[in-house]
């Protein structure tokens, strides 16, 4: 089980948050029905580092970023939805 900081809360088990998807995806504001149409169904399935949009659905339910590995489950960090998120170190 993940365990996921939210920025308001602290330290909770991931039960209680709902994935929310790829937090790096723009909505097009330009009326292009085929970008509208990517940004809805279309996702890369990438390897490494992502960062998710979570909600903290059994709590505060606020939404908050995550940057976590999508191979390993590791969690980098976890931010406010204007806020940064951590470095990821590669050693
Ligand atoms: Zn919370």
């Amino acid at each position: 089980m993940l365990i996921i900081d939210c920025p308001w809360c602290g330290s909770r088990a991931q039960t209680e948050f709902t994935y929310e998807g790829d937090a790096t995806v723009e909505r097009p504001n330009d009326g292009d029905e085929k970008a509208f149409f990517e940004y809805v169904y279309i996702r890369d399935n990438p390897s490494g580092w992502l960062d998710e949009m979570w909600q903290h659905t059994s709590g505060c339910r606020r939404f908050l970023k995550v940057r976590r590995h999508v191979t390993t489950h590791e969690i980098a960090g976890s931010a406010k939805p204007g806020d940064e998120l951590p470095e990821v170190r590669h050693d």
